[in-house]
């Protein structure tokens, strides 16, 4: 450990990248004042980060009108991420550069029940498609992200008794698909990643954030001080099975009764809507239903939209959430499903919880996974610790 800190940290070149990550391109002038750090030390460091591509020199003007100063920025295109929203039948498979931008990408519609080999087989294949089409190579790439539709054990990336993948239970997807692409790889489930995406992209300034993904199932990702906070087995958030007051008649797969996706989830919504006397087989349909102005069906969305929002009103107690972001189909199409949430959770939740409260729908729509895939490999590559066992300063 240096004396040399920045917010408590020894000030290496990864935390010196983390710098010119955080900003705009920046002077070595500006950079000995930011870190405090000695005008040689900062060029060395500089000099390394150069060496390995993640900084490059970047214009500035000056309004003294004098000779430009060199500045260094953060080099976005110096590695490629690979990143995969793997869904019970429809997947997004992406690559993206350092800063999430997606550069190339292709969905594709298959079941994922299958044995996992098959299904990352097809990933691999994949993505050694996207990489060729785009002139890209496997050299290029620091690492891969994948989010699957169950629960993950994040410490070792592998699935833990998903429901919708009995086939996944314990699969080192990690070692099987780094062995076949060379590069580290990272899982987790996919509304942490989708948490991820939102908190990077849509709302970077929301610290405490909760996402909430409604489908067939309900979960939510949590963002506690800026990071992802998944709990002592991977299972924070799983708030699909916490029971609805005057829900009891409704039995969920689980076992128990009244649970909230089993009450407000896509499917349920579709019975809901079907036993009304209006045809709808899965949550697509009561999209294209919503988008048609059915007034009994937009009534039945908002109503499941006041039962989502009884179960988040307990939570917004409980964690004093800055933004509530609000994914999936349903939420996303329309206001009515936020209109009962909001409806709910303000009249439900403590003033001082929901004074500066922001209930909004997802930014980033059906691209929040794979965003979230990338922003999970590119925090771990670019951690200042990872940084700086790689660059030999
Ligand atoms: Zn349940």
């Amino acid at each position: 450990m240096t004396e040399e800190t920045l917010n408590g940290a020894s000030i290496g070149a990864g935390a010196l990248l983390s710098v010119l990550r955080e900003g705009p391109a920046r002077t070595r002038t500006e950079l000995v004042e930011l870190t405090g750090l000695a005008r040689t030390t900062v060029s060395q460091r500089l000099d390394a980060l150069l060496r390995h591509r993640w900084v490059v020199a970047a214009d500035t003007s000056t309004s003294s009108g004098g000779r430009p100063a060199a500045a260094f920025a953060f080099n976005r295109a110096a590695r490629l991420v690979l990143a995969a929203d793997l869904g019970v039948t429809h997947h997004r498979v992406a690559i993206t550069d350092l800063g999430t931008t997606v550069l190339a990408e292709r969905t594709a519609d298959v079941p994922i029940d299958r044995e996992p080999e098959s299904t990352l087989a097809w990933l691999a294949q994949t993505f050694a498609e996207l990489l060729a089409e785009s002139g890209y190579d496997l050299a290029n790439v620091c690492g891969a992200g994948i989010g699957l539709p169950g629960p993950v054990e994040y410490s070792t990336g592998r699935p833990v008794s998903p429901p919708l993948m009995p086939g996944w239970d314990r699969f080192p997807v990690p070692e099987w698909l780094g062995e076949r692409l060379g590069v580290p790889v990272l899982v987790d489930n996919d509304v942490n990643i989708m948490a991820l995406g939102e908190h990077w992209v849509g709302y970077p300034e929301a610290d405490q954030l909760i996402f909430v993904k409604i489908g067939t199932g309900i979960g939510c990702g949590i963002i506690s001080d800026g990071r992802l906070h998944r709990g002592a087995q991977g299972a924070a958030g799983d708030i699909g099975h916490i029971r609805v007051v005057d829900a009891d008649e409704v039995v969920c797969h689980c076992g128990n009764t009244g649970c909230v996706e089993a009450v407000a989830g896509s499917a349920a919504l579709a019975a809901r809507i079907t036993a009304s006397g209006v045809l709808a087989k899965d949550g697509r349909d009561v999209v294209r239903l919503l988008d048609l102005g059915d007034p009994e069906v937009v009534h039945l969305v908002r109503q499941a939209g006041r039962e989502t929002g009884d179960v988040l009103a307990s939570i917004v107690n409980f964690f004093n959430p800055g933004a509530i972001v609000i994914g999936g189909d349903i939420a996303e199409a329309g206001e009515h499903f936020l209109a009962g949430v909001r409806e709910v959770i303000y009249k439900r939740s403590l003033p001082l919880a929901t004074r500066h409260l922001r209930i909004q729908a997802s930014k980033l729509g059906d691209h929040a996974g794979i965003i979230g895939a990338a922003v999970m490999v590119i925090e771990h590559v670019l951690a200042p610790q990872a940084v700086d066992t790689t660059v030999v300063v």
